[in-house]
């Protein structure tokens, strides 16, 4: 259930009508538009009955929402989801596409930073990089933990990027949501739902990746959990599914971006990184990404990439990575979009 507020509806009007939803046991969601602002109802406490709020002052219409996903949906939200973050003019959904690059893990203070500063002289706004590690095998580097997160600290203050990495569980999303700008949920945790929820109840954008073998029903289902909760800034991820096909480690489903923004107001960036797991075609796949309207790009990027502990066979060589930045620019520009030169302090300091 949607209820649609006047264009000239007061904040007290607003609040009257949430008011009004909660205490008959639901959770009202005031979601402000460009023109009006709609109010998302959700809970499980059954059918509400339109009329008790359709009477109310400021109110326009009350609508049932089909769709087994509410607030994800453009029926609530027409206008697009902007991600921003304070002190940074980076973000996910605006015109600028928002560029996320750096290693598979966090290595070393050293081998980060030297990514760091390569993928910022580039242009990119944001350095992903994991300091804990869903890994196939439990003998596989598992990333440093908490120390991978103070590297990290370091280098948003270093370079003025801002810090997206994955929570595998309970105990490294408190971590991970004091240190970091964006909370990555892996396609693994895709429908771990009581991590969803977590993720929900903290005030940090999340970044929710696709599951292996998610539709897109499932995945909106999956990003409607955290938004459930209060936490509006979502922001999807397509990495690429399990196919027969077997010449990529994975299948890039670059057709659900479309599919996405046609239902959904959030921000879908594409990962070309694990959704081919061949360097050769992480550069292709970007561009092609970048034409099919995704708002940014998540690419593993590492010095030295035969030593990397994890993923060095998907991950660019920095000059790789400026390759792909300066043909981006020109792909980006054809659709009215825009990739960010580089920060520029950052510009100056690299001279
Ligand atoms: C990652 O981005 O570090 C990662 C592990 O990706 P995914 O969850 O898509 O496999
Ligand atoms: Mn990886």
């Amino acid at each position: 259930m949607l209820v649609v507020m006047k264009a000239q509806a007061s904040e007290e009007q607003v609040r009257a009508v949430c008011e009004r939803i909660e205490s008959l046991g639901y959770r009202a969601h005031p979601i402000p538009g460009a023109q009006r602002t709609a109010i998302g109802i959700t809970g499980n406490a059954g059918v509400m009955e339109p009329g008790t709020l359709e009477e109310m002052s400021g109110v326009q219409e009350v609508i049932a929402v089909s769709k087994p996903y509410k607030l994800v949906s453009r029926d609530v939200k027409e206008d697009d989801t902007v991600v921003r973050f304070a002190g940074s003019d980076g973000s996910f959904g605006g015109c600028d596409l928002a560029i996320v690059a750096g290693p598979c893990s966090i290595e070393s203070r050293e081998q980060a930073f030297t990514v760091a500063e390569r993928v910022a002289r580039a242009g990119a706004r944001f350095f992903r990089g994991g300091a804990y590690k869903p890994r196939t095998s439990p003998y596989a580097f598992q990333g440093l933990g908490e120390e991978g997160l103070k590297i990290m600290a370091e280098i948003r203050d270093r370079f003025g990027l801002r810090i997206i990495t994955e929570a595998l569980d309970d105990e490294s999303l408190e971590l991970v949501a004091d240190y970091a700008d964006v909370i990555q949920i892996g396609a693994r945790n895709m429908q771990n739902f009581s991590l969803l929820k977590k993720a929900g109840r903290k005030r940090k954008p999340v970044m929710l990746k696709r599951g292996m073998s998610a539709t897109l029903e499932e995945f909106l289902m999956a990003a409607e959990y955290i938004l459930s909760e209060g936490n509006y800034e979502v922001i999807l991820c397509e990495r690429g599914v399990r196919t027969f096909a077997d010449h990529t480690r994975n299948t890039l489903d670059l057709s659900i971006v479309p599919a996405v923004q046609r239902l959904s107001h959030l921000p879908i960036v594409v990962d070309p990184s694990h959704g081919t797991g061949k360097r050769n075609k992480v550069i292709p796949l970007s561009r092609a990404a970048v034409a099919v309207g995704a708002d940014g790009l998540m690419v593993e990027v590492h010095h030295e990439p035969d030593r990397a502990l994890s993923d060095g066979m998907q991950s660019l060589y920095p000059d790789q990575f400026d390759e792909l930045m300066q043909e981006i620019r020109q792909i980006a520009a054809v659709l009215h979009r825009n990739v960010q030169e580089p920060i520029p302090a950052v510009a100056k300091a690299g001279r």
